[in-house]
C-alpha cells in the first residue's frame, strides 16, 4: 500500500480529526482536576525531596505525564464531549495506565477486544467514532475504519508519526528499516505498517548478531529463526542488510539506540567503505524528549543514595520497563508497580521485578531511616504517586496531613 498517499487522503476527510475540536484548554482543566497532585506540587517545589520522620522521598526530577500523553487522553475527553450520542471505541488502550483506561470506561468508551490474538472489529459500525491511542495504530487498522465510514479521532504522538515518516523515507528509497523495539508492542506494530522491508531488533545483542551476518555471512536459517515475527514478509537476510535505514520505537533506552545506530553505522562502514556510506546507511533521532528526559532524570536519581527505588506504570509500558531497568542496573532494590493498590496490607508490596511475573515480597520497607527514589513511566498520573508515596508513608507511621 501507498501509505503516504493513503494519510494525505486521510489528512483530507471530514471525518478525520488529529487536531482536536478547539476545546482543549477545557479537556487539560479536567484531566487536571483528576490527575494532578497537590503533595507532589509541594515536593516539587521543594527541590524534589519530602521528608516525614524517618522517611526521605527522592522524586526523579522528571516523571509521569509526558506532553504526549496529556494530548492523547484530552483529545479523548474532548471527543466524548464533542460526540455526545455516537459510539466511541479505543482500537488500543489509550496509553498504558489503568485508572486512565478505566475512567474512559467510566465515560462509555469502548475498548475493541483482542480475540485470539487479533482485534475484534466486528462491533464497529459505520458512524461510530474511533479514538487512535497515543502510540498509534497501524495503517491497515486504520484503512479497514475508514472503508467502514467510522469517525477516526487520531491522537497519535506527533514523535510516533515522525518515526512513521522516517520508515517512509527509508522505503522511498528502498532502504530496509532496522527498527529497535519490541516487534509485539503497538507502536512497533504501527510503525512497522508504514515500513517496506524492515527487521525490528530487541536490543545491543541481537543489532551484534545481525552486524555479525553482515560482515561475516551465516546461517540464513537460523537467522530468520532468531527473528520470527519480527521482520517483513519475505525478508531475506542476504538481500536485506545491503541498505540500511535505523529508526526506533520512542520509549527505547537511548543509551541502547544510540549503540545500536553507531554499531550498525561502523557495519556498514567497515563493509563498504567512507565514500559509500552515505548509499547504505541512513539514521534519525527519533527518540522522544519525554523519554529522555525521564531517563536522564532517572540516572541523576539512582546517584543518591537510596534504600529502594518504586517505579510506578503499567506492567506493559515500555517506557516504565526501561527506567525500571535503570535502576536493576544500578544495582538498586526496585520496585514496579502500576498502582499503589499494590502496596499492602500491611508491610508488603506485589510488583512486577524485571522480566518475571508479578510476585509479592513480605516486608519490602526497611525499618529505621529510609530514603526512597520515586518515579514514573510518562502514561502515570501525579495521583497515582500521590497514593503511592501516602502509602509508603502510612507504613512508616508518618501519614501526610494537609
Ligand atoms: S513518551 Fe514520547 S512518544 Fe510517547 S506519547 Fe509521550 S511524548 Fe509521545
Amino acid at each position: 500500500m501507498d501509505t503516504r498517499a493513503f494519510k494525505r487522503d486521510l489528512n483530507h476527510s471530514p471525518n478525520y480529526f488529529r487536531r482536536g475540536f478547539g476545546k482543549q484548554k477545557e479537556a487539560v482543566a479536567t484531566l487536571n482536576t483528576e490527575y494532578q497532585s497537590s503533595l507532589i506540587q509541594e515536593i516539587r517545589d521543594n527541590s524534589y525531596r519530602l521528608d516525614r520522620g524517618d522517611t526521605t522521598i527522592f522524586l526523579a526530577e522528571s516523571f509521569g505525564f509526558c506532553w504526549g500523553v496529556e494530548r492523547a487522553v484530552a483529545m479523548a475527553y474532548e471527543a466524548r464531549n464533542h460526540f455526545p450520542a455516537e459510539r466511541i471505541w479505543i482500537t488500543n488502550e489509550i496509553i498504558h495506565n489503568p485508572g486512565v483506561n478505566a475512567r474512559l470506561q467510566d465515560m462509555e468508551v469502548g475498548f475493541i477486544e483482542v480475540k485470539e490474538g487479533e482485534k475484534d472489529f466486528s462491533v464497529v459500525d459505520t458512524g461510530d467514532v474511533v479514538i487512535l491511542p497515543a502510540f498509534g495504530a497501524s495503517v491497515q487498522e486504520m484503512k479497514l475504519l475508514d472503508d467502514r465510514g467510522c469517525t477516526i479521532v487520531d491522537t497519535t504522538c506527533p514523535w510516533v508519526s515522525k518515526v512513521w515518516n522516517s520508515v517512509e523515507k527509508h522505503k522511498k528509497r528502498q532502504y530496509t528499516s532496522i527498527i529497535h523495539g519490541k516487534y509485539k508492542h503497538e507502536e512497533t506494530v504501527a510503525t512497522s505498517s508504514f515500513a517496506g522491508t524492515y527487521l525490528v531488533v530487541l536490543n545491543l545483542e541481537q543489532a551484534r548478531y545481525v552486524c555479525h551476518y553482515i560482515l561475516h555471512g551465516g546461517s540464513k536459517e537460523e537467522f530468520l529463526g532468531k527473528f520470527v515475527n519480527a521482520h517483513s514478509l519475505g525478508f531475506d537476510p542476504d538481500r536485506d542488510l545491503e541498505k540500511i535505514g535505523v529508526a526506533n520505537q520512542t520509549t527505547m533506552l537511548k543509551s541502547e539506540t544510540e549503540a545500536i545506530g553507531k554499531l550498525f553505522e561502523k557495519t556498514l562502514l567497515e563493509k563498504y567503505g567512507p565514500v559509500e556510506l552515505n548509499a547504505h546507511f541512513m539514521s534519525f533521532n527519533t527518540i522522544c524528549d519525554a523519554t529522555q528526559e525521564r531517563q536522564d532524570a532517572m540516572f541523576s536519581l539512582v546517584r543518591q543514595d537510596l534504600s529502594l527505588m518504586v517505579v510506578i506504570g503499567g506492567f506493559n509500558s515500555s517506557n516504565t520497563t526501561h527506567l525500571q531497568e535503570i535502576a536493576i542496573e544500578k544495582g538498586l532494590v526496585s520496585y514496579h508497580i502500576d498502582s499503589a493498590d499494590r502496596i499492602g496490607p500491611g508491610n508488603r508490596i506485589e510488583h512486577k521485578p524485571l522480566g518475571k511475573a508479578i510476585e509479592v515480597t513480605e516486608n519490602w520497607l526497611p525499618e529505621g531511616k529510609i530514603a526512597v527514589g520515586i518515579t514514573s513511566g510518562a502514561s502515570t498520573p501525579d495521583k497515582s504517586v500521590e497514593a503511592t508515596i501516602e502509602r509508603i508513608l502510612t507504613l512508616k507511621e508518618t501519614p501526610v496531613q494537609y
